[in-house]
Protein backbone atom coordinates (compact mmCIF):
# COMPACT_ATOMS: atom_id res chain seq x y z
CA UNK A 1 0.00 0.00 0.00
CA UNK A 2 1.54 3.63 -1.07
CA UNK A 3 0.50 6.17 1.59
CA UNK A 4 0.93 9.35 1.43
CA UNK A 5 2.65 10.76 5.03
CA UNK A 6 0.69 13.59 6.28
CA UNK A 7 0.96 15.67 9.77
CA UNK A 8 -2.88 17.08 10.20
CA UNK A 9 -3.33 19.73 12.68
CA UNK A 10 -6.35 19.05 14.55
CA UNK A 11 -6.78 22.18 16.96
CA UNK A 12 -10.39 22.78 17.69
CA UNK A 13 -11.34 20.58 15.37
CA UNK A 14 -14.19 17.88 15.39
CA UNK A 15 -13.09 14.29 15.35
CA UNK A 16 -15.25 11.12 16.27
CA UNK A 17 -13.99 8.21 17.83
CA UNK A 18 -16.53 5.32 17.75
CA UNK A 19 -16.18 2.66 20.88
CA UNK A 20 -15.58 3.31 24.19
CA UNK A 21 -12.93 0.74 25.24
CA UNK A 22 -9.53 0.48 25.31
CA UNK A 23 -8.27 1.40 21.97
CA UNK A 24 -11.03 4.09 21.89
CA UNK A 25 -8.98 5.16 24.93
CA UNK A 26 -5.74 5.28 22.97
CA UNK A 27 -6.71 6.54 20.42
CA UNK A 28 -8.83 9.33 21.98
CA UNK A 29 -5.43 10.37 24.83
CA UNK A 30 -3.68 11.01 20.95
CA UNK A 31 -6.02 13.08 19.76
CA UNK A 32 -7.10 15.44 22.77
CA UNK A 33 -3.05 15.95 23.13
CA UNK A 34 -3.19 17.16 19.70
CA UNK A 35 -5.96 19.83 20.34
CA UNK A 36 -8.77 17.98 18.85
CA UNK A 37 -12.47 18.22 19.79
CA UNK A 38 -13.14 14.69 20.43
CA UNK A 39 -16.42 13.52 20.40
CA UNK A 40 -16.22 9.58 21.73
CA UNK A 41 -19.90 7.69 20.88
CA UNK A 42 -20.40 4.26 22.62
CA UNK A 43 -23.41 3.06 24.78
CA UNK A 44 -20.64 2.98 27.21
CA UNK A 45 -17.65 4.21 28.68
CA UNK A 46 -13.97 3.00 30.09
CA UNK A 47 -13.30 4.16 33.55
CA UNK A 48 -10.79 6.86 32.30
CA UNK A 49 -12.91 7.58 29.06
CA UNK A 50 -16.06 8.73 31.83
CA UNK A 51 -13.69 10.68 33.93
CA UNK A 52 -12.53 12.68 30.86
CA UNK A 53 -16.28 13.21 29.97
CA UNK A 54 -17.40 14.30 33.32
CA UNK A 55 -14.52 17.12 32.93
CA UNK A 56 -15.31 18.40 30.16
CA UNK A 57 -12.36 17.08 28.17
CA UNK A 58 -14.72 15.26 25.71
CA UNK A 59 -18.29 14.87 24.26
CA UNK A 60 -19.91 11.36 25.57
CA UNK A 61 -22.51 10.46 23.04
CA UNK A 62 -24.32 7.52 24.72
CA UNK A 63 -25.87 5.22 22.79
CA UNK A 64 -25.51 2.66 19.31
CA UNK A 65 -24.22 4.62 16.40
CA UNK A 66 -26.45 6.57 14.27
CA UNK A 67 -25.20 8.36 10.82
CA UNK A 68 -25.63 11.83 12.03
CA UNK A 69 -22.59 11.05 14.51
CA UNK A 70 -20.49 12.29 11.04
CA UNK A 71 -21.92 15.65 10.95
CA UNK A 72 -19.39 18.64 11.30
CA UNK A 73 -16.47 15.70 11.72
CA UNK A 74 -13.02 16.06 10.22
CA UNK A 75 -12.21 12.58 11.62
CA UNK A 76 -12.98 9.21 11.97
CA UNK A 77 -12.39 6.32 14.18
CA UNK A 78 -13.97 3.41 14.27
CA UNK A 79 -12.80 1.24 17.77
CA UNK A 80 -15.28 -0.99 18.57
CA UNK A 81 -15.29 -5.10 18.05
CA UNK A 82 -17.68 -4.94 15.64
CA UNK A 83 -17.11 -5.75 11.88
CA UNK A 84 -20.31 -5.39 10.58
CA UNK A 85 -20.53 -1.90 12.04
CA UNK A 86 -17.06 -0.69 11.15
CA UNK A 87 -17.93 -1.39 7.37
CA UNK A 88 -20.78 0.85 7.82
CA UNK A 89 -18.91 3.42 8.98
CA UNK A 90 -16.58 3.02 6.10
CA UNK A 91 -19.41 3.75 3.77
CA UNK A 92 -20.74 6.37 5.42
CA UNK A 93 -17.67 8.47 5.83
CA UNK A 94 -16.30 7.58 2.14
CA UNK A 95 -19.70 9.04 1.14
CA UNK A 96 -19.06 12.35 3.17
CA UNK A 97 -15.31 12.54 2.15
CA UNK A 98 -13.95 11.99 5.49
CA UNK A 99 -11.08 10.37 6.64
CA UNK A 100 -11.34 7.03 8.33
CA UNK A 101 -9.40 5.03 10.44
CA UNK A 102 -11.03 1.45 11.79
CA UNK A 103 -8.30 0.21 14.10
CA UNK A 104 -6.80 -3.18 13.57
CA UNK A 105 -8.14 -3.26 9.93
CA UNK A 106 -5.60 -1.94 7.41
CA UNK A 107 -7.64 -2.54 4.19
CA UNK A 108 -10.59 -0.28 5.55
CA UNK A 109 -8.53 2.40 6.40
CA UNK A 110 -8.15 5.88 4.20
CA UNK A 111 -5.69 6.88 6.84
CA UNK A 112 -3.40 5.24 9.02
CA UNK A 113 -1.84 6.41 12.56
CA UNK A 114 2.06 5.90 12.39
CA UNK A 115 3.91 4.38 15.25
CA UNK A 116 5.00 7.87 16.39
CA UNK A 117 8.72 9.39 18.34
CA UNK A 118 7.50 12.28 20.02
CA UNK A 119 10.56 15.07 20.55
CA UNK A 120 8.77 18.07 20.38
CA UNK A 121 8.49 19.83 18.50
CA UNK A 122 9.84 17.06 16.03
CA UNK A 123 7.37 14.63 15.49
CA UNK A 124 9.27 11.30 14.05
CA UNK A 125 6.25 8.99 12.49
CA UNK A 126 6.68 5.20 10.81
CA UNK A 127 4.39 3.43 8.76
CA UNK A 128 4.56 0.13 7.25
CA UNK A 129 1.57 0.90 5.30
CA UNK A 130 -0.31 -1.51 7.63
CA UNK A 131 1.94 -4.73 6.17
CA UNK A 132 3.86 -5.16 9.25
CA UNK A 133 2.77 -3.28 12.37
CA UNK A 134 5.09 -5.37 14.44
CA UNK A 135 8.02 -4.24 12.41
CA UNK A 136 7.42 -0.52 12.39
CA UNK A 137 7.34 -0.61 16.27
CA UNK A 138 9.99 -2.35 16.81
CA UNK A 139 11.96 0.45 14.89
CA UNK A 140 10.08 3.10 16.95
CA UNK A 141 11.63 1.33 19.53
CA UNK A 142 15.06 1.27 18.36
CA UNK A 143 15.13 5.01 17.60
CA UNK A 144 13.55 6.11 20.73
CA UNK A 145 16.55 4.91 22.13
CA UNK A 146 18.80 6.18 19.67
CA UNK A 147 17.20 9.68 19.70
CA UNK A 148 18.02 11.86 22.72
CA UNK A 149 15.64 13.75 24.61
CA UNK A 150 17.32 16.76 24.92
CA UNK A 151 16.58 17.00 20.67
CA UNK A 152 13.21 18.50 21.57
CA UNK A 153 14.54 21.35 23.30
CA UNK A 154 17.64 21.46 20.98
CA UNK A 155 15.17 22.36 18.15
CA UNK A 156 13.14 25.02 19.96
CA UNK A 157 16.49 26.37 20.61
CA UNK A 158 16.98 26.72 16.69
CA UNK A 159 13.78 27.81 16.15
CA UNK A 160 14.13 30.79 18.54
CA UNK A 161 17.23 31.60 16.41
CA UNK A 162 15.62 31.03 13.33
CA UNK A 163 15.41 34.66 11.88
CA UNK A 164 18.58 36.06 13.06
CA UNK A 165 20.36 32.93 12.06
CA UNK A 166 18.90 33.10 8.21
CA UNK A 167 20.00 36.90 8.32
CA UNK A 168 23.65 35.96 9.59
CA UNK A 169 23.94 33.45 6.68
CA UNK A 170 21.33 33.82 3.48
CA UNK A 171 23.54 31.55 1.68
CA UNK A 172 21.81 27.91 1.97
CA UNK A 173 25.05 25.77 2.28
CA UNK A 174 26.51 28.07 5.04
CA UNK A 175 23.45 28.07 6.88
CA UNK A 176 23.46 24.45 6.44
CA UNK A 177 26.67 24.40 8.02
CA UNK A 178 25.58 26.40 11.11
CA UNK A 179 22.82 24.22 12.06
CA UNK A 180 25.14 20.92 11.67
CA UNK A 181 27.41 23.03 14.04
CA UNK A 182 24.28 23.91 16.64
CA UNK A 183 23.53 20.26 16.26
CA UNK A 184 26.53 18.26 16.97
CA UNK A 185 28.58 21.26 18.93
CA UNK A 186 28.80 22.19 22.59
CA UNK A 187 25.38 24.03 22.08
CA UNK A 188 24.18 20.61 21.98
CA UNK A 189 26.12 19.16 24.38
CA UNK A 190 25.31 21.69 26.96
CA UNK A 191 21.23 21.34 26.08
CA UNK A 192 21.89 17.15 26.43
CA UNK A 193 23.41 18.21 29.87
CA UNK A 194 20.50 20.26 31.09
CA UNK A 195 22.03 23.73 30.55
CA UNK A 196 19.50 25.66 28.69
CA UNK A 197 20.90 28.96 29.67
CA UNK A 198 24.93 27.93 28.91
CA UNK A 199 23.51 26.85 25.70
CA UNK A 200 22.04 29.87 24.33
CA UNK A 201 25.19 31.91 25.62
CA UNK A 202 27.06 29.73 23.65
CA UNK A 203 24.48 29.39 20.34
CA UNK A 204 24.97 33.11 20.87
CA UNK A 205 28.63 33.03 20.54
CA UNK A 206 27.99 31.12 17.62
CA UNK A 207 26.24 33.15 16.00
CA UNK A 208 28.40 36.10 16.05
CA UNK A 209 31.39 34.37 15.30
CA UNK A 210 33.64 35.00 12.67
CA UNK A 211 32.74 31.53 11.12
CA UNK A 212 35.69 30.09 9.80
CA UNK A 213 33.16 26.74 8.16
CA UNK A 214 31.51 28.96 5.92
CA UNK A 215 34.44 28.74 3.71
CA UNK A 216 34.45 26.26 1.79
CA UNK A 217 36.47 22.71 1.44
CA UNK A 218 37.08 19.77 -1.10
CA UNK A 219 37.00 16.43 0.90
CA UNK A 220 38.65 13.88 -1.34
CA UNK A 221 36.39 10.56 -1.14
CA UNK A 222 37.85 7.29 -2.34
CA UNK A 223 34.31 5.54 -3.42
CA UNK A 224 35.65 1.79 -3.71
CA UNK A 225 35.27 -0.36 -6.55
CA UNK A 226 31.28 -0.27 -6.99
CA UNK A 227 29.98 -2.42 -4.51
CA UNK A 228 28.38 0.04 -2.32
CA UNK A 229 28.96 -1.94 0.82
CA UNK A 230 33.24 -0.80 0.57
CA UNK A 231 32.30 2.32 1.71
CA UNK A 232 33.97 3.72 4.75
CA UNK A 233 31.82 5.19 7.04
CA UNK A 234 33.76 8.65 6.79
CA UNK A 235 32.36 8.81 2.85
CA UNK A 236 29.32 8.14 3.44
CA UNK A 237 29.09 11.01 5.59
CA UNK A 238 31.02 13.17 3.55
CA UNK A 239 28.85 12.26 0.64
CA UNK A 240 25.84 13.07 3.39
CA UNK A 241 27.31 16.57 4.16
CA UNK A 242 28.05 17.72 0.17
CA UNK A 243 26.74 20.65 -1.36
CA UNK A 244 28.39 19.42 -4.85
CA UNK A 245 29.90 16.10 -5.71
CA UNK A 246 32.27 16.26 -8.42
CA UNK A 247 32.12 12.24 -9.59
CA UNK A 248 34.12 10.36 -11.73
CA UNK A 249 32.44 8.03 -14.26
CA UNK A 250 33.60 4.71 -12.68
CA UNK A 251 31.67 5.46 -8.88
CA UNK A 252 28.97 3.17 -9.62
CA UNK A 253 25.07 4.57 -9.48
CA UNK A 254 24.66 2.40 -5.99
CA UNK A 255 27.34 4.38 -4.21
CA UNK A 256 25.77 7.82 -5.95
CA UNK A 257 22.41 6.77 -4.82
CA UNK A 258 23.46 7.37 -0.98
CA UNK A 259 24.81 10.98 -1.44
CA UNK A 260 22.79 13.36 0.04
CA UNK A 261 19.91 13.98 -2.06
CA UNK A 262 19.99 17.62 -2.43
CA UNK A 263 23.63 18.01 -3.56
CA UNK A 264 24.51 18.91 -6.82
CA UNK A 265 26.33 16.01 -8.85
CA UNK A 266 28.48 16.73 -11.79
CA UNK A 267 30.07 14.38 -13.43
CA UNK A 268 33.74 15.03 -14.69
CA UNK A 269 34.68 12.06 -16.82
CA UNK A 270 37.93 11.40 -18.28
CA UNK A 271 38.23 8.57 -20.14
CA UNK A 272 37.39 8.47 -24.11
CA UNK A 273 34.49 8.56 -25.94
CA UNK A 274 32.41 10.61 -22.53
CA UNK A 275 31.96 13.48 -22.29
CA UNK A 276 35.40 15.11 -21.54
CA UNK A 277 36.62 17.18 -18.48
CA UNK A 278 40.45 18.25 -18.04
CA UNK A 279 42.05 17.62 -15.49
CA UNK A 280 42.07 21.68 -15.58
CA UNK A 281 38.88 21.31 -16.12
CA UNK A 282 38.54 19.55 -12.52
CA UNK A 283 40.71 22.12 -11.04
CA UNK A 284 38.24 24.71 -12.26
CA UNK A 285 34.96 23.43 -10.93
CA UNK A 286 36.67 22.29 -7.59
CA UNK A 287 37.91 26.21 -6.69
CA UNK A 288 34.64 28.14 -8.43
CA UNK A 289 32.51 25.80 -5.81
CA UNK A 290 34.82 25.76 -3.12
CA UNK A 291 35.14 29.55 -3.35
CA UNK A 292 31.36 30.05 -3.15
CA UNK A 293 31.34 28.61 0.02
CA UNK A 294 30.09 25.19 -0.94
CA UNK A 295 31.56 21.98 0.46
CA UNK A 296 33.04 19.77 -2.88
CA UNK A 297 33.01 15.83 -2.38
CA UNK A 298 35.45 14.57 -4.81
CA UNK A 299 34.34 11.19 -5.46
CA UNK A 300 36.80 9.30 -7.35
CA UNK A 301 36.47 5.18 -7.60
CA UNK A 302 38.63 3.03 -5.49
CA UNK A 303 41.52 4.82 -3.37
CA UNK A 304 41.99 8.63 -4.56
CA UNK A 305 45.66 8.22 -4.04
CA UNK A 306 46.14 5.23 -6.12
CA UNK A 307 46.70 6.47 -9.61
CA UNK A 308 43.50 9.06 -9.14
CA UNK A 309 45.36 11.91 -9.64
CA UNK A 310 44.72 12.93 -5.81
CA UNK A 311 47.86 14.44 -5.59
CA UNK A 312 47.39 16.66 -8.44
CA UNK A 313 44.53 17.83 -7.02
CA UNK A 314 45.54 18.26 -3.34
CA UNK A 315 48.80 20.59 -4.72
CA UNK A 316 46.60 22.65 -6.54
CA UNK A 317 44.21 22.83 -3.10
CA UNK A 318 47.11 24.03 -0.75
CA UNK A 319 48.10 26.64 -4.26
CA UNK A 320 44.92 28.43 -3.97
CA UNK A 321 44.40 27.87 0.04
CA UNK A 322 41.28 25.66 0.08
CA UNK A 323 40.97 23.66 3.16
CA UNK A 324 41.14 19.81 2.11
CA UNK A 325 40.80 16.35 3.32
CA UNK A 326 41.24 12.86 2.33
CA UNK A 327 38.93 9.83 2.57
CA UNK A 328 41.09 6.46 1.54
CA UNK A 329 38.53 4.32 -0.34
CA UNK A 330 39.09 0.50 -1.78
CA UNK A 331 41.29 0.58 -4.31
CA UNK A 332 40.96 -1.76 -7.21
CA UNK A 333 43.21 -4.23 -6.53
CA UNK A 334 42.37 -5.04 -2.90
CA UNK A 335 38.87 -5.24 -4.33
CA UNK A 336 39.13 -7.25 -7.33
CA UNK A 337 41.83 -9.51 -5.45
CA UNK A 338 39.11 -10.15 -2.72
CA UNK A 339 36.25 -10.41 -4.53
CA UNK A 340 38.11 -13.16 -7.24
CA UNK A 341 39.45 -15.34 -4.42
CA UNK A 342 43.38 -14.25 -4.98
CA UNK A 343 45.28 -13.07 -1.75
CA UNK A 344 47.31 -10.59 -3.19
CA UNK A 345 50.42 -12.07 -1.15
CA UNK A 346 51.01 -15.72 -0.14
CA UNK A 347 53.41 -17.40 2.17
CA UNK A 348 54.08 -20.00 -0.95
CA UNK A 349 53.68 -17.75 -4.00
CA UNK A 350 54.04 -14.39 -3.45
CA UNK A 351 56.20 -12.27 -0.69
CA UNK A 352 55.59 -8.81 -2.50
CA UNK A 353 52.68 -6.90 -4.76
CA UNK A 354 53.32 -4.36 -7.14
CA UNK A 355 50.78 -1.60 -8.03
CA UNK A 356 51.06 -0.05 -11.50
CA UNK A 357 49.66 1.33 -14.13
CA UNK A 358 50.02 0.72 -17.99
CA UNK A 359 47.34 2.85 -19.60
CA UNK A 360 49.70 3.77 -22.44
CA UNK A 361 53.10 3.42 -24.63
CA UNK A 362 54.29 6.12 -22.88
CA UNK A 363 53.60 4.55 -19.08
CA UNK A 364 55.57 1.63 -20.39
CA UNK A 365 58.75 3.13 -20.47
CA UNK A 366 58.85 4.33 -17.50
CA UNK A 367 58.47 0.76 -16.01
CA UNK A 368 61.25 -1.35 -14.27
CA UNK A 369 60.68 -4.62 -16.21
CA UNK A 370 63.60 -6.81 -14.94
CA UNK A 371 62.44 -6.15 -11.82
CA UNK A 372 58.95 -6.64 -13.01
CA UNK A 373 59.50 -10.07 -13.96
CA UNK A 374 60.73 -11.48 -11.43
CA UNK A 375 59.03 -14.21 -9.87
CA UNK A 376 57.25 -14.56 -6.75
CA UNK A 377 55.68 -11.56 -6.89
CA UNK A 378 51.55 -9.95 -7.76
CA UNK A 379 51.80 -7.46 -9.85
CA UNK A 380 48.42 -5.62 -9.98
CA UNK A 381 47.96 -3.73 -13.05
CA UNK A 382 45.87 -0.93 -14.02
CA UNK A 383 45.08 -0.74 -17.20
CA UNK A 384 43.31 -0.41 -20.83
CA UNK A 385 42.34 -3.34 -21.90
CA UNK A 386 44.23 -2.66 -25.37
CA UNK A 387 47.60 -2.42 -23.66
CA UNK A 388 47.84 -6.07 -22.52
CA UNK A 389 49.55 -7.37 -25.98
CA UNK A 390 52.42 -4.90 -25.57
CA UNK A 391 52.36 -5.59 -21.26
CA UNK A 392 53.12 -9.26 -21.99
CA UNK A 393 55.66 -9.08 -24.54
CA UNK A 394 57.57 -7.40 -22.45
CA UNK A 395 57.51 -8.95 -19.67
CA UNK A 396 58.33 -12.11 -21.47
CA UNK A 397 61.54 -10.38 -22.89
CA UNK A 398 62.71 -9.60 -19.66
CA UNK A 399 62.09 -13.28 -18.51
CA UNK A 400 59.03 -13.76 -16.52
CA UNK A 401 57.63 -17.69 -17.17
CA UNK A 402 55.15 -17.66 -19.95
CA UNK A 403 53.14 -20.05 -17.40
CA UNK A 404 53.22 -17.85 -14.77
CA UNK A 405 49.30 -17.51 -13.95
CA UNK A 406 47.10 -14.38 -14.18
CA UNK A 407 43.42 -13.57 -14.17
CA UNK A 408 41.73 -10.64 -15.75
CA UNK A 409 39.05 -9.05 -13.39
CA UNK A 410 36.47 -7.20 -14.89
CA UNK A 411 33.79 -5.00 -13.10
CA UNK A 412 35.04 -6.72 -10.38
CA UNK A 413 33.08 -6.12 -6.86
CA UNK A 414 29.83 -5.70 -9.23
CA UNK A 415 26.67 -8.01 -9.86
CA UNK A 416 28.25 -8.12 -13.47
CA UNK A 417 31.89 -9.45 -12.42
CA UNK A 418 33.71 -11.41 -14.86
CA UNK A 419 37.11 -13.28 -14.33
CA UNK A 420 39.17 -14.65 -16.85
CA UNK A 421 41.91 -16.52 -15.70
CA UNK A 422 45.15 -17.94 -17.78
CA UNK A 423 48.92 -18.00 -18.16
CA UNK A 424 51.18 -14.76 -19.51
CA UNK A 425 51.77 -16.90 -22.64
CA UNK A 426 47.99 -16.47 -23.97
CA UNK A 427 47.37 -13.07 -21.84
CA UNK A 428 45.81 -10.72 -24.88
CA UNK A 429 45.14 -13.62 -27.00
CA UNK A 430 42.58 -14.58 -24.58
CA UNK A 431 41.73 -10.91 -23.10
CA UNK A 432 40.43 -10.77 -27.29
CA UNK A 433 38.51 -13.71 -27.44
CA UNK A 434 36.76 -13.18 -23.89
CA UNK A 435 35.79 -9.88 -24.85
CA UNK A 436 37.43 -8.42 -21.62
CA UNK A 437 36.02 -4.83 -21.27
CA UNK A 438 37.30 -1.47 -19.04
CA UNK A 439 37.19 -1.25 -16.07
CA UNK A 440 39.20 -4.33 -15.78
CA UNK A 441 42.55 -5.01 -13.47
CA UNK A 442 45.07 -7.84 -14.64
CA UNK A 443 46.51 -9.78 -11.25
CA UNK A 444 49.62 -11.40 -12.46
CA UNK A 445 51.80 -13.97 -10.39
CA UNK A 446 51.53 -17.22 -9.03
CA UNK A 447 48.92 -16.15 -6.77
CA UNK A 448 46.47 -15.56 -9.40
CA UNK A 449 46.19 -19.81 -9.76
CA UNK A 450 44.49 -19.65 -6.65
CA UNK A 451 40.94 -18.05 -8.28
CA UNK A 452 39.99 -21.01 -9.64
CA UNK A 453 39.60 -23.01 -6.16
CA UNK A 454 39.21 -20.18 -3.99
CA UNK A 455 36.27 -18.50 -6.31
CA UNK A 456 33.12 -17.17 -4.17
CA UNK A 457 31.85 -14.09 -5.92
CA UNK A 458 29.53 -13.60 -9.23
CA UNK A 459 30.34 -15.88 -12.34
CA UNK A 460 33.24 -18.97 -11.72
CA UNK A 461 36.29 -17.56 -13.74
CA UNK A 462 36.71 -18.84 -17.15
CA UNK A 463 39.84 -20.66 -17.61
CA UNK A 464 41.54 -21.72 -20.82
CA UNK A 465 39.60 -25.05 -20.59
CA UNK A 466 36.24 -22.93 -20.25
CA UNK A 467 34.30 -22.00 -17.27
CA UNK A 468 35.28 -23.44 -14.18
CA UNK A 469 33.06 -24.95 -10.91
CA UNK A 470 30.41 -22.75 -9.88
CA UNK A 471 31.76 -20.91 -6.72
CA UNK A 472 30.80 -21.26 -3.30
CA UNK A 473 29.33 -18.07 -1.82
CA UNK A 474 28.56 -18.09 1.16
CA UNK A 475 24.38 -16.94 2.70
CA UNK A 476 24.66 -13.28 2.19
CA UNK A 477 23.29 -11.36 5.44
CA UNK A 478 20.71 -9.54 3.18
CA UNK A 479 19.22 -12.50 3.31
CA UNK A 480 18.31 -13.02 7.30
CA UNK A 481 17.58 -9.48 7.31
CA UNK A 482 14.79 -10.14 5.24
CA UNK A 483 13.52 -13.58 6.91
CA UNK A 484 13.56 -11.56 10.22
CA UNK A 485 10.92 -9.01 8.99
CA UNK A 486 9.09 -11.47 7.31
CA UNK A 487 9.08 -13.37 10.82
CA UNK A 488 8.33 -9.98 12.67
CA UNK A 489 5.43 -9.58 10.18
CA UNK A 490 4.31 -12.99 10.96
CA UNK A 491 3.95 -12.70 14.58
N1 LIG B 1 41.78 5.20 -8.14
C1 LIG B 1 41.31 3.96 -8.71
C2 LIG B 1 42.01 3.62 -10.00
C3 LIG B 1 41.73 4.55 -11.13
S1 LIG B 1 42.51 4.06 -12.64
C4 LIG B 1 41.49 2.85 -7.68
O1 LIG B 1 42.13 3.05 -6.64
O2 LIG B 1 40.95 1.75 -7.90
C5 LIG B 1 41.21 3.18 -13.42
C6 LIG B 1 41.55 1.71 -13.53
O3 LIG B 1 41.26 1.07 -12.29
C7 LIG B 1 40.72 0.97 -14.53
O4 LIG B 1 41.22 1.10 -15.83
C8 LIG B 1 40.83 -0.46 -14.03
O5 LIG B 1 42.06 -1.04 -14.39
C9 LIG B 1 40.86 -0.25 -12.53
N2 LIG B 1 39.52 -0.43 -11.93
C10 LIG B 1 38.80 0.47 -11.26
N3 LIG B 1 37.65 -0.06 -10.81
C11 LIG B 1 37.63 -1.34 -11.20
C12 LIG B 1 36.71 -2.42 -11.06
N4 LIG B 1 35.54 -2.29 -10.40
N5 LIG B 1 37.04 -3.62 -11.60
C13 LIG B 1 38.21 -3.78 -12.26
N6 LIG B 1 39.09 -2.80 -12.43
C14 LIG B 1 38.83 -1.59 -11.92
Amino acid sequence: MKLYPLFADLADRAVLVVGGGAVAERKTAALVEAGARVTVGSPTLSPLLAQWAQAGRIVHIAGSFQAHWLDHAWLVIAATDDEALHQRIVELAAARRLFCNVVDDAARCSFHVPAVIDRAPLTIAISSGGDAPMFARLLRERLETLLDHSLGALATLAARLRKRIRLRHPEPAARRRFYEQLFAGPVADLVRRGRPEAAQAEAERLLASVDASSRGSVVLVGAGPGDPGLLTLRALRAMNEADVILHDRLVSDEVLALARRDAERIEVAKEAGHHHTTQDGIHALMLEHARAGRRVVRLKGGDPFVFGRGGEELEFLRAHDIPYEVVPGITAAVACAAYAGIPLTHRDRAQSVRLLTAHCKASHDTLDWPALARERQTLAVYMGVSQLEAFQQRLLAHGRAASTPFALVENGSRPEQRVVTGTLGQLARRAVEQAVQSPALLILGEVAALAESLAWFGAPPVGERGQGIPPRRASVSFGASVDTLAAIHHA
